[in-house]
Parts: C-alpha cells; structure tokens; sequence
C-alpha cells in the first residue's frame, strides 16, 4: 500500500494561561482534525480534500486563530486569510483579509479550482464566496469572548500609553491553523488559514494566505505550512525556502526545516513554527517557540497530539 502522512497545527508562539486553562480542548481539537483528514486519505481521497475538510474543523473550533475565535483587528472586526496549494500541478488559491466567510479555506480551494487567479482579496473574495453560496456568518458568529477581552487589553493598554503600540509590546497575541497531506497517489498538499495578528492595522494581509511563504507544496520536495510572527515569514519566504533547501541543496525535509527555524534565522527573534511532510511520508513539525500545537499520523507513526516540545 502507499503510504499516507497528515499532520495539522494551530499556532506556534507562546505559552499562556488560558492555552494551559484549555489543554485539553486544544489535544481534541488537533485530534479530531488530524484524523478526519487521515481517514480521508486512508479511503484513497485526495490531499486537497483532506486539507480542506481538517482545515475547516479548526476553523469551526473557537479556540484556535482562525474561522470563528479569530483576532481581532484595531477597530474590532475579523478579517481572515487563507490559501492552499495542490503539490501535483502548483495549482494554488489564495484569499485575503475576508470577512464573514465561515471557512475560508474553502474560498481559497475556490479561487485555485473555479477561477484563473491565484489570489482574491477584500471585498471582491467575499463577494465571490457569497456568488459561490460559500457559508457565511455574521459579525458576532466569530468574535468570541476571549478574543473580545484579549482586544479590549490591547486597546487599554494602547490608550494608556497614548501612542501605537508594537505588536510584541502587546504580548505576541497571534495564531493560525494548517494542515500538510500525502496522499495515496503520492501527491503532496498544504493549505493555512487564520485570523492574524491581534489589533493589527485595518488591512494588513497575514502571511498565511501567501503561496511561498504560509503555504507551499511541490510533489518533488514537500507540502509546508507556517505559523508565527507573519511579517518575519515574509522576509525570510519561509515554506518556499524548506523546498528550495531540499531541491538546490539535496537536504532531507528534517535538515532543512532545522536549518531553516534554528540556523538561517537563528537571530530572528519573532516566533517562527512550520509543519512539513514529504514525498516518503516523513512528517516534521519545528519551531523556535514555547509551544507549537500540532498532531501528525501516517502509515509509520501512530498519532501524536503535542501543544509543548518534545522532552
Ligand atoms: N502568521 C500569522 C499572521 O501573521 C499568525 C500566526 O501564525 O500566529 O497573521
């Protein structure tokens, strides 16, 4: 039989109270998506279906940064990014700081398979999830209390210091979720979805959503998806660079994805997290973070369900 490897994550960055409050709920919620995307798999459908269908469970799930329970920005409201990549063709979809779609994973699958684009933004993505009878939400449907109260801290505090405030002085309030897929025809995916940064500008476009640097896949190398501090991934064109490593310098998918987190950007001191697999099924998961929620099964390793590194 071929083999088959998926692993999901829902956010790298740092420990706090109310993710050690809620451990448990984060362990199912990572395990009940990893296994729906496995038995996908495990019934011969493709990556991209197991993609979307675990990617859309985390999105449903309030605690994670992405869908309902996602950050919000400086004037309260959710605008969530989201893309995919089929690893068979580098077919690819991409939407950006959308409002009101439920799952946006599902419009990024959209724009790659119904349109000649990659990427749709704004007004003119929701719009086209509504033309597409996409589900959508209103307003409240996703902002949940805590993200309400983590908002509310963030503008106290801005409001007391009486200027803006960077993201890191307001605690690195971020997240995302993504998932990485082999599938039995050998066939490599990746997608990320999220909610961005806490109080961040009106605007602001989140990594997640960029082909290259949130999400990539190529059947030659690997399927990758990032997490962390989104303007740093940008800079160092983060899931483009681990393929990149694997093709130019014959590294192995777990050097390079160490190379990458723990040498390249050793000096970077924003919180940097990736899950990859590649075409053999090997499933990494690295970050330079207190935690990394994350959960990964294939055909040669039974499930893991981790929030914390590995002791
Ligand atoms: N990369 C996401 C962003 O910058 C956040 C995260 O993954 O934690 O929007």
């Amino acid at each position: 039989m071929s083999k088959i490897a998926f692993a999901v994550h829902g956010g790298a960055g740092p420990d706090s109270e109310y993710i050690k409050k809620n451990k448990k709920e984060y362990e199912k919620g990572l395990e009940e998506a990893v296994n729906a995307g496995y038995a996908i798999l495990e019934k011969g459908g493709s990556a991209i279906d197991a993609i979307e269908e675990a990617i859309k469970l985390l999105e449903d799930n309030q605690h994670f940064n992405a869908g309902k329970g996602s950050a919000l920005n400086e004037r309260a409201e959710v605008e969530m990014c989201a893309s995919i990549m089929d690893g068979y063709d580098l077919n690819s979809g991409a939407a950006a700081i959308v409002r009101n779609v439920r799952n946006p994973i599902s419009l990024a699958r959209a724009v790659m398979e119904k349109t000649q684009h990659v990427y749709l933004g704004s007004i003119g993505a929701s719009e086209y999830a509504k033309m597409l009878n996409i589900p959508m939400e209103p307003d409240p449907y996703f902002i949940t209390e805590y993200q309400f109260e983590q908002y509310e801290k963030a503008r106290k505090k801005e409001n007391d210091n009486g200027q803006e405030l960077a993201i890191e002085q307001l605690g690195k309030k971020h997240g995302t979720v993504g998932a990485v897929a082999l599938d039995k025809r050998g066939n490599l995916a990746a997608g990320t979805s999220t909610g961005g940064t806490e109080f961040s500008k009106p605007g602001r476009i989140a990594d997640s959503s960029m082909i290259g640097i949130g999400t990539y896949a190529n059947n030659n190398t690997c399927a990758v998806s990032t997490t962390g501090e989104g303007e740093f991934h940008i800079q160092h064109v983060t899931a483009f660079h681990i393929s990149a490593l694997m093709e130019y310098k014959g590294m192995s998918l777990q050097k390079a994805c160490h190379y990458l987190i723990h040498e390249k950007c050793k000096h970077v001191t924003a919180d940097m997290g990736l899950i990859a697999v590649d075409p053999k099924g090997n499933l990494i998961a690295e970050f330079n973070t207190e935690r990394m929620h994350r959960a990964m099964r294939s055909s040669d390793q039974k499930l893991i369900v981790k929030i914390y590194p590995d002791q």
